[in-house]
């Protein structure tokens, strides 16, 4: 099943896109024992709708019974919890309380209760009034009722999928950036793919394009599958004080279209609302509005009164990559050695190692093809959540270069050495969130810069500051 030739690799299989689902399919792979790259159009990886969410690791409770997109959440919920503890992925058991703040709400609450139990998430509990302020103390008294979600956990959107990709290449994968995938042809038993580094050959390609799914299936098998449907959150991020007036993550009742203005805590111990959910066309414009953002802050308020009292650190935007359809759209064209991975709209960080498994397994057969890899090399993870320890609280950390979120320069080196270096200024924000605090990098980009200097394809200055 594996080739090689003197020029040119033949791979099992070729990935497009690096964000959490390519990141995520490319370990799995990898580990199964197949030879995996993965191509990325952008200078660093999660630059597409993984790079902005609101990092909840879902249970899956409210999601449609028996879909697939169900089901990989449950799967990468559970492998999420093994794999925390080998990596030290960073993992904030806070519980959610999903509340309803008006009669029609509250009417359909024991709906959603039985629809989690149907789910398999058992722990779901029905709350008084008086229960849900006992537990949130600051929230408005004129909530009508709820239930409890225990599992619902916040973490790391970016350290998680670095770290997968990263035991990936540790254990033989590979990874191209600055390579979009422009064409490619499928030649009988294997694909030539043309990237803009360069050709590759692989047997099958899995494209994960996240909001280009359609345009790389188009490029490659000359149909969509589907359309994307970019669908804008928009965010506003309350200063860290602020993350001492709620512990419990706030869920609304969701709708058919959306899970709804969510209010919590960040595991970089900022305190988060949002987000909104905006049709458009528009595969690239991740702008906030100023209109939009004062809602969402106006809606904390009516939520949590105290929030008035607390200002913002910074506002963001992520695009999900929605298609016509709610659940995810996987296509396996054998025939072809063709796998589309597209639609993960808004629960993709949750399910994305249940998803890779879920098509290694039932999709691929990679085990039945490949020797999985016997005592893989496990990588721990950035240590960038402040509900954990970080290296500038250990005695030799030396000289702290943002003092915001309080990020060493032994972090910026690791980031640039690591053997995913970051090649961004973005990247390098995900991988250490220097710049990403109150002062949005005033302090310390002139040292990033000097730090960063012959690292990034365009440095600190010339690259956009996103
Ligand atoms: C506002 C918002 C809130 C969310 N909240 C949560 C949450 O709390 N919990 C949760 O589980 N999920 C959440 N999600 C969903 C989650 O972020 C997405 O499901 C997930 O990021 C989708 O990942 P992906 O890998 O499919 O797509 P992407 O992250 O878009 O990755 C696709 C990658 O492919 C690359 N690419 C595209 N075209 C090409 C090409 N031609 N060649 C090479 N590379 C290419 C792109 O540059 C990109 O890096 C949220 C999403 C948003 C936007």
């Amino acid at each position: 099943m594996q080739l090689q030739s003197n020029n040119s690799k033949m791979f099992d299989f070729a990935i497009i896109g690096g964000g959490v689902v390519g990141c995520a399919m490319a370990r799995q792979l990898v580990l199964d024992g197949a030879k995996v790259i993965l191509l990325e159009k952008a200078a660093d990886i999660l630059d597409g709708a993984s790079k902005g969410n609101s990092a909840i690791l879902h249970t899956g409770f409210d999601a449609p019974v028996g879909s697939l997109e169900q089901k990989c959440i449950t799967k990468g919920y559970e492998d999420y919890l093994a794999l925390h503890e080998q990596m030290e992925l960073p993992i904030l058991k806070s519980g959610a309380m999903v509340l309803a703040w008006n009669t029609q709400q509250e009417a359909k609450l024991d709906e959603l209760i039985d629809q989690a139990h149907q789910n398999g998430v058992a722990d779901v509990i029905r709350l008084t009034r008086q229960q849900i302020l006992d537990r949130e103390p600051n929230l408005s008294p004129n909530v009508k009722g709820g239930f409890l979600v225990p599992g619902e956990c916040l973490i790391d959107p970016w350290s998680s999928p670095h770290a997968y990709l990263t035991q990936a290449l540790l254990n033989g994968g590979e990874v191209r950036r600055n390579a979009e995938l422009l064409s490619g042809s499928f030649e009988g038993d294997h694909w030539h793919l043309n990237t803009q580094a360069g050709s590759i050959t692989a047997r099958t390609v899995i494209s994960c394009a996240g909001l280009y799914g359609d345009v790389v299936n188009q490029r490659l098998i000359g149909k969509k599958l589907f359309s994307i449907r970019p669908r804008k959150g928009q965010f506003v991020v309350f200063d860290k004080a602020a993350s001492k007036v709620s512990s419990t993550i706030i869920l609304p009742v969701p709708t058919a279209t959306t899970k709804g203005i969510v209010v919590c805590r960040t595991i970089f111990g900022n305190l988060l609302i949002g987000p909104t959910a905006e049709e458009q066309e528009s595969r690239t414009d991740a702008s906030t509005e100023r209109e939009t953002l004062r809602d969402l802050r106006q809606k904390g308020i009516d939520m949590f009164p105290t929030l008035a009292n607390y200002d913002i650190a910074a506002t963001y935007a992520g695009l999900r990559p929605a298609s016509e359809e709610k659940d995810y759209r996987l296509t396996y064209l054998a025939e072809q050695n063709y796998l589309s991975v597209g639609g993960i709209r808004s629960t993709g960080l949750s399910s994305a190692l249940g998803l890779a498994r879920y098509c290694a397994e039932e999709l691929l057969k990679s085990s039945k093809n490949f020797s999985a890899i016997k005592g893989p090399i496990i990588p721990k993870a950035n240590r960038l959540s402040d509900y954990h320890p970080r290296d500038w609280q250990g005695s030799d950390h030396g000289e702290i270069v943002c003092h915001c979120e309080m990020v060493t320069k032994r972090e910026i080196e690791q980031a640039l050495q690591d053997p995913l270096p970051a090649k961004s200024l973005q990247g390098l924000k995900r991988r250490t969130r220097a710049a990403m605090g109150r002062c949005q990098g005033f302090n310390c980009m002139g040292t990033l810069a000097s730090l960063t200097e012959g690292h990034f394809d365009r440095p600190i200055g010339e690259a956009d500051h996103d």
